[in-house]
């Protein structure tokens, strides 16, 4: 997994301006990249930047990474110069730290879409000074950034009863993968669960085994809106595959060296599947370059 980023979190710039920031500036949910290829995100002269300014719809400051200010924008949209690309494929090619902040850009943008009423009265909400909320003058209610935490579980087994020195992973697909994709099994977690009750539950809801031995693997912020993937590997301790209609097309046991299509090592998915296969004697995985069907 990546090592963490030397960004510093904060809600309101406390110094003046750095002469240089990163700008994540969003249009309509896309992230705006230079119009050039390839499309490197680099620190702007100013958030105040001439091509920027007039366009700005809302701005939230998120802090300095390596010292230069951090700024999210929501503009109106993409001035010259600049082109809207989906924020998967964005992030994909921005590497870390900036796949991170890009994450936190983009949740911290949703949020303030999605909170500009009191859910409580529906009176108008408002920033509040000091922390990342929005309070109702009404009520007083406030809302935070939702995080909605998700666990993905990657089952494996020594091997099968007729070849007991095979190790397997179980892998499957969901209906709107690419063809020939599989991944690891994931759901979100339910009010009330912990994470591990969470994989017991997912596990045997969509597959029908039961698993022992849960190991935390890692994770990863997923802004696809507000999600926190929790990795774990997971060791099959009986059950034959019950596929869950609706949610799992197809699920199957494969042998390491014999693994069909599996995300790329840009998704936490991408990373527990060759870690955990490699770990396990295998060969690194063939990923695929677009897990979601086009
Ligand atoms: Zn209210």
């Amino acid at each position: 997994m990546p090592a963490p980023a030397p960004f510093v979190p904060a809600v309101r710039a406390s110094a003046p301006a750095t002469s240089l920031s990163w700008c994540f500036a969003f249009v309509a949910g896309q992230l705006l990249v230079p119009d050039e290829e390839p499309a490197t995100l680099a620190p702007l002269a100013s958030i105040a930047s001439a091509a920027f300014e007039p366009l700005v719809a809302a701005r939230h400051y998120l802090g300095t990474l390596d010292g230069l200010d951090c700024w999210v924008l929501q503009l109106h949209e993409a001035p010259a110069g600049f082109r809207r690309a989906p924020l998967r494929a964005a992030m994909m090619g921005l590497g870390e730290p900036l796949m991170g902040l890009a994450s936190r850009a983009a949740q911290v943008l949703e949020w303030d879409r999605a909170h500009r009423f009191c859910g409580a009265c529906g009176t108008p909400t408002e920033l509040a000074p000091h922390e990342r909320a929005r309070q109702c003058p009404a009520c007083k209610h406030t809302s935070y950034p939702r995080l909605g935490p998700a666990m993905m579980a990657l089952v494996w087994r020594r091997g099968s009863p007729a070849a007991p020195h095979r190790a397997e992973v179980l892998l499957a697909r969901s209906p709107h993968y690419a063809p020939g994709v599989y991944s690891a099994l994931a759901g979100f977690v339910e009010p009330g669960e912990s994470l591990e009750e969470c994989i017991h539950r997912e596990v045997a809801e969509e597959v029908g085994v039961s698993v022992r031995n849960l190991a935390y693997y890692g994770s990863q912020s997923w802004p696809f809106p507000h999600s926190l993937m929790v990795a774990y590997t997971a060791e099959w301790t009986g059950g034959e595959i019950v596929r869950q209609e609706g949610e799992i097309e197809d699920a199957q046991w494969f042998a390491l060296d014999a693994l069909p299509k599996v995300p790329p090592r840009f998704s936490i998915a991408g990373h527990l599947i060759g870690d955990t296969v490699v770990a396990m004697g295998g060969p690194e995985p063939h990923a695929t370059a677009s897990v979601v069907r086009a």
